[in-house]
């Protein structure tokens, strides 16, 4: 490339240095070859020679002369024969023909007498060293446009329809660039019949509504026609039409139907350049002494209606074949000799000029013409339009380097769509359910949307209310909200009615899962939930007569009783070891008997006795009563005692801050020691204790034998099921979680089903079950029915989080309108007064509220059954006490008997 510019800016620079005499004859021959029916390119051509004669700037001295051959576009041998023709008059260039037939033959001969070929028509048999200059887009970049737009509306599917097996190669980047693991494309051929509606019937029926249509601009109206007959132009139908000449086509009547249709061009009919050259076209002089396809002022005006990509680059190449040899006769001498197809025979300049063309960088009607280093036009721009209701209209560019580019801002597209939306009559999918969507109660017959009320009927109201359409509120056959079957791939319920387009919308407790967001369109939730379980109330229990106990485990009631046991045995044997705990007799005072208040029996009541806290034996006497005499039997002692030492009086605070006493008190440190931990501990127990009897007591017992899905999935003796075909019961289905896959398994295997036909099956399946069936539900709707059904409730949390969304096809240009719709119903505030009104207000709302006051109030109140065991526990002691006074009393009285009888026995003796 680098070297074949540098050599033609060589040659320049040379004719510039030595400009030998102008070496341009006067009249420059150039010949095209034209097809009866293609009046355009032989207009542009004349048109274009017309405007450079009449353009002094370039071939000053010359002028370019027209030789037109009319050839019928399948016969090559006619065609042959008029190239042969014209090369015989001698050309400079030749132009055409379009149809591909024939170029390829005139393609070799031009070939052979290295005459320049100039082509605008799509040519994927372009060769790099050859005579030919094809100023339409290279095929191999254009079909990366197609690629490129694909990629950027993120199709995931589509169908393509093509004519002919060329259609095939200009989508072909389109084919390879889909990966072996995405959704499967479908390629379609028209057949040659004019009658495309089986076909097309095919494709609906395929539930495809992507659509890339690749044929003759003249056969793009009947098919869209066709496709519009069936019912293919919907809103979210989208067609790519690969055609550079949409804007030829009467669109008038898919305008308003808000299919998606989209083309690339190549020229802008719009354009003021294009829009003068249109207006001169009624003017051109006719060179009348040409025999050949004079054409009148009134064909003119009839061909004017619109210029097609071919018409307008003829009209460029004309332009760029007269500026390359504009710049190669400032540096070669031309002249242009006849040549004979019998002779071996070239034109010695051709090679030159053709240099001259690929090197040349000039704005046309198409943009800008520049060629690659192998002679390709493969950096090109083509607009990308798409059909409104004002036309075609421009909404982006795409060019080799950059690929696609939309111009049309987020606010446009915004409008525009809310635009559409305002004399649309949607169609809204529904089922039954409270209080989504429920049938009115009235006395009269009630027809249309009057027939139902409820909270999903409220909300598209006010979003109709927003975006200004209207709707009519359908049921779906079957009342089921959609789910898919794996062995027939088919969806149900609200979702088959969108995918049939059937319904426009669908709006109910409709859940947003992945398998429903890959068939169809959702948008933003309104409503946050989670799965979570129905079941009865537990049962009130009556208080337990020992509940006194309950606040310790039956653990800790044992280890309380060993340690009890145990610091008692270990006061009593150190109480063996120190000497201090020895007294003797009061009156006695060198007895050699001194005596141990820690018996085995002491100790433990001493250990009782402060686990009770009861009593302290230390009353403070203050002086002078604390002065106690130290010899009882001595009525006037000398000195007096205080048992206040300093540790005593340690002793004291300690026993009292633990609010202990008993009335054998330690005197050594060891035992005092023991004492003390062991008050400490029982201080501790106590407050452990006491804290916790307050909510025993308290707290009504209830009996709930389940707490969690996961209590539920351990047993089998009560029953659960999930709405069937719901995202419910698709969620345990297709979880990984342990748990939840053997609950799958679980409800599966149930016979009878557990599983029901509406939510409301399912809650009167819990009331009747009374305990024997739980239901698993959205969280929403479980709050619905225990505000209603006091008999009910909720057990645990939510197995999971997800919302509802209004479901709409896919590919749903209103989707964002309507989540926008959404989004600002939530930010006033109303999309919680609608749940109030639904939830806690209409329909019995509020039912069970007193009920929860009621038991709350009374709740602080503890009757004799919360306490009875006490009672029983101190008439249990009392007996017990009385019984052993008894046999204390038969064992003392024995005793005595036994003593009195043996010493009358030795008074006697
Ligand atoms: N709302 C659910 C659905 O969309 C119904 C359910 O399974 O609970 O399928």
């Amino acid at each position: 490339m680098i070297g074949q510019k540098a050599f033609v800016h060589f040659l320049l620079l040379l004719s510039m240095r030595f400009r030998i005499l102008q070496g341009l004859p006067d009249i420059i021959p150039i010949g095209g070859l034209f097809h009866p029916n293609d009046d355009k390119q032989e207009l542009a051509f004349r048109y274009a020679i017309e405007k450079i004669n009449s353009d002094r700037t370039i071939l000053s001295r010359s002028k370019l002369q027209g030789q037109i051959e009319k050839i019928p576009p399948q016969d090559s041998f006619h065609a042959s024969k008029k190239v042969c023709h014209l090369l015989r008059n001698g050309v400079a260039a030749i132009f055409g023909p379009q149809s591909p037939h024939t170029a390829s033959h005139v393609q070799s001969i031009c070939d052979t007498m290295e005459i320049p070929h100039l082509e605008t028509r799509w040519d994927y048999r372009l060769r790099r060293e050859s005579c030919l200059v094809n100023l339409y887009p290279h095929p191999t970049t254009l079909s990366r446009a197609y690629v490129d737009i694909v990629k950027a509306w993120g199709w995931k599917s589509f169908t393509i329809i093509y004519e002919n097996n060329e259609g095939l190669v200009r989508l072909q980047e389109l084919l390879k660039a889909h990966g072996p693991y995405e959704f499967p494309i479908t390629v379609r051929q028209l057949g040659e019949v004019n009658d495309y509606r089986p076909l097309l019937k095919q494709i609906k029926n395929s539930a495809e509504s992507h659509i890339v249509l690749d044929c003759s601009t003249p056969r793009i109206y009947e098919v869209l026609k066709q496709a519009q007959q069936i019912g293919m132009m919907s809103d979210y139908h989208s067609y790519l039409i690969t055609s550079m000449d949409l804007h030829g086509v009467d669109l008038e009547e898919f305008k308003y139907g808000g299919t998606n249709i989209t083309a690339f061009r190549l020229v802008d009919p719009e354009g003021p350049e294009i829009r003068r050259i249109v207006r001169d076209w009624n003017y051109v002089s006719i060179d009348t002494n040409n025999k050949k396809g004079d054409l009148t002022t009134a064909q003119y005006r009839d061909n004017t209606t619109f210029v097609k990509a071919e018409t307008a680059l003829m009209y460029d190449a004309v332009h760029l074949f007269a500026k390359a040899l504009h710049d190669l006769d400032s540096s070669q001498q031309i002249d242009i000799k006849p040549l004979s197809c019998d002779a071996v025979d070239f034109w010695p300049h051709g090679y030159s000029l053709i240099n001259y063309m690929k090197v040349v960088e000039m704005r046309g009607l198409t943009g800008v013409i520049k060629f690659d280093h192998q002679g390709f036009r493969s950096d090109f721009m083509l607009d990308i339009v798409e059909l409104t209701r004002e036309g075609l209209k421009k909404i982006g560019t795409w060019n080799s380097s950059e690929g696609v580019n939309f111009t049309r801002t987020y606010g446009e597209a915004y409008s525009q769509i809310v635009e559409i939306i305002q004399n649309k009559t949607f169609v809204v999918s529904t089922i039954l359910s409270s209080p989504y969507v429920m049938r009115k109660e009235a006395s009269e017959k009630l027809i249309g949307n009057a027939q139902f009320e409820g909270y999903a009927v409220d909300l598209i109201h006010e979003i109709s209310r927003t975006l200004g359409f209207n709707y009519t509120i359908k049921l779906a056959p079957d009342g089921r909200y959609g789910s898919l079957n794996r062995e027939t791939n088919e969806w149900d319920g609200m979702i088959r009615e969108l995918l049939d387009q059937k319904a426009d919308l669908a709006i109910a407790d409709l859940t947003i899962t992945y398998d429903r967001e890959q068939a169809v369109d959702f948008t933003m939730p309104f409503m946050n939930l989670g799965i979570s379980i129905l079941y009865r109330k537990p049962i009130k229990q009556p208080p337990n007569l020992f509940s006194f106990l309950s606040p310790l485990s039956l653990d800790v009631w044992i280890y309380m009783a060993t340690a009890y046991l145990g610091v008692s045995v270990l006061l009593f044997i150190l109480a063996r070891f120190t000497p201090y705990e020895y007294t003797s007799h009061p009156c006695e005072k060198d007895a050699c008997i001194r005596e141990n208040q820690f018996t085995l029996l002491n100790c433990l009541w001493f250990a009782i006795g402060s686990l009770m806290q009861q009593g302290c034996d230390f009353l403070p006497k203050f002086s002078p009563y604390e002065w106690d005499n130290p010899h009882p039997c001595n009525s006037e002692p000398d000195v007096l005692e205080n048992q206040f030492t300093l540790l005593n009086s340690l002793w004291f605070t300690i026993g009292s801050l633990m609010q202990q006493g008993s009335d054998i008190a330690p005197k050594a440190v060891s035992t005092r020691m023991v004492a003390g931990m062991w008050w400490f501990f029982t201080l501790i127990m106590i407050s452990s204790y006491t804290a916790n009897l307050a909510a025993f007591l308290t707290v009504e017992r209830m009996d709930s034998p389940i707490e969690s899905a996961e209590d539920l999935a351990k047993q089998t003796k009560i029953k659960y099921g999930a709405l069937r075909g719901g995202s419910t019961a698709a969620f345990f289905r297709d979880s990984n979680f342990s748990t939840y896959q053997r609950m799958w398994a679980f409800m599966e295997s149930q016979r009878p089903s557990v599983f029901t036909s509406s939510n409301q099956e399912g809650v009167e399946q819990v009331v009747k079950g009374k305990g024997s069936y739980a239901f698993l539900m959205e969280s929403t709707t479980i709050e619905y029915i225990i505000e209603r059904n006091c008999e009910l409730t909720q057990v645990g949390g939510m197995l999971d989080s997800k919302g509802y969304g209004i479901a709409m096809p896919p590919n749903s240009p209103y989707r964002t309108a309507i989540s926008g719709a959404i989004l600002k119903l939530q930010e006033e505030g109303k999309l919680h007064i609608l749940k109030t009104r639904w939830w806690k207000e209409k329909r019995g709302g509020g039912a069970c509220r007193d009920e929860t006051t009621k038991t709350s109030s009374t709740a602080n109140e503890l009757g004799l059954a919360n306490v009875g065991g006490v009672f029983v526990v101190l008439m249990g002691g009392m007996g017990v006490a009385c019984v052993i006074a008894v046999c204390e009393f038969v064992w003392k009285s024995r005793k005595v008997a036994v003593e009195e009888r043996v010493s009358s026995i030795l008074h006697d003796t």
